[in-house]
């Protein structure tokens, strides 16, 4: 099992640029930009051992390690590392996110950090063989205002990104439809959309709910309290909606998180997804060795293991003939490893 989904044909959909960054890049990235912070890989691994329990102590150290980046080539070092992380995990396509205003809020320009995030992905597809696409992520904690300037900032590059996400934070008092008219703008000028539901906090199904109805987001990130209402599971299902989820495993947990969440949901038809979110701040790391906890936890088969898989590829915002061209690799992998298609797609 381990060998068969190491050497699984991989698509990532929820991967967070600034959760990405190792250790090695954070400190070699702080030692050129003279910081008298991070400036070894052990001391941001001591940073990240130590950090609080809870989303508070999470995004303390997070924050952190973001702001070590500040040059064009800091962020090209950064999403080429990651690119050859993607690459020992077979992840033959991504969509990554990178949130704008935790950097210009900082200064930095956004040509600056644009521009070496894509010179980044772009040597990555031609050294590599990885696709990548990139979304942009709002910061729901700050104003619409903000977000529309983050728009107007990414008007040149708008063909080069391929949607607009909204991130983690506080999800109460900032749901989807504090940025409706965001939203609407970025589908005039055709950009796909999702955003974060994060898992368990308040009003979760109703903000999933917004997302569907009044926003018309193409995929929904995490999502999984809609199992808790089985007129939205139902809904999901007959939309062919995608939920990126990301059972993400912490020193602490004994577990992948959501296993059974996930479970009920594909058993239900729902086409959900397994993503890493941010695989350098969780134990649960990289695609492979997340595949494999999940597995271990689920109990899953090869040909269940394969169609969360498809389900991945099946939600790609690409067109039919490149969607097909992934969809044959998976199913070439699978049956050269003797597992049934049949099994895997249930039909
Ligand atoms: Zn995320």
């Amino acid at each position: 099992m381990r060998v068969f989904l190491s050497g699984m044909p991989k698509a990532e959909l929820h991967l967070h640029l600034e959760g990405s960054l190792s250790p090695e890049t954070i400190a070699a990235i702080a030692k050129r930009n003279g910081l008298d912070y991070f400036t070894t890989a052990e001391e941001v691994e001591r940073s990240l051992a130590d950090r609080p329990p809870g989303l508070m102590g999470f995004l303390k150290h997070h924050f952190k390690s973001q702001e070590v980046m500040q040059s064009r080539q800091d962020f090209y070092d950064a999403t080429y590392g990651l690119a050859a992380k993607l690459k020992e995990n077979n992840v033959v396509y991504a969509d990554l996110f990178f949130d704008p205003q935790a950097h210009t809020s900082r200064g930095i320009s956004f040509s600056d950090m644009f521009g070496g995030l894509d010179a980044g992905r772009r040597d990555a597809e031609a050294e590599l063989g990885i696709e990548i696409n990139l979304i942009m992520c709002i910061q729901r904690e700050r104003s619409v205002d903000s977000a529309f300037e983050m728009l107007d900032q990414a008007a040149p590059f708008r063909d080069r990104i391929i949607g607009l996400g909204m991130d983690s934070g506080p999800e109460y008092g900032n749901p989807p439809v504090k940025f409706r008219q965001v939203y609407a703008r970025a589908r005039e000028e055709g950009y796909y959309l999702t955003g974060h539901h994060d898992v368990d906090v308040r009003d979760s199904v109703e903000h999933i709910w917004q997302s569907l109805e009044i926003i018309g987001m193409d995929r929904i990130d995490h999502g999984l309290n809609a199992v808790d209402d089985p007129r939205l599971v139902t809904e999901l299902a007959r939309r062919d909606m995608c939920l990126t989820g990301s059972p993400v495993k912490r020193t602490t947990d004994p577990a992948p998180q959501d296993v059974d969440r996930i479970k009920k949901l594909d058993e239900a038809g729902v086409c959900v997804s397994l993503n890493t979110d941010d695989p350098e701040e969780f134990e649960s790391g990289y695609l492979t060795n997340m595949l494999i906890l999940f597995q271990q936890a689920s109990g899953y088969s090869e040909a269940d293991m394969t169609r969360l898989m498809l389900n991945a590829f099946n939600a790609l915002w690409l067109g039919d003939v490149e969607k097909r061209a992934y969809f044959a690799q998976l199913r070439e992998y699978a049956g050269a490893n003797g597992v049934a298609w049949a099994d895997v797609t249930r039909q």
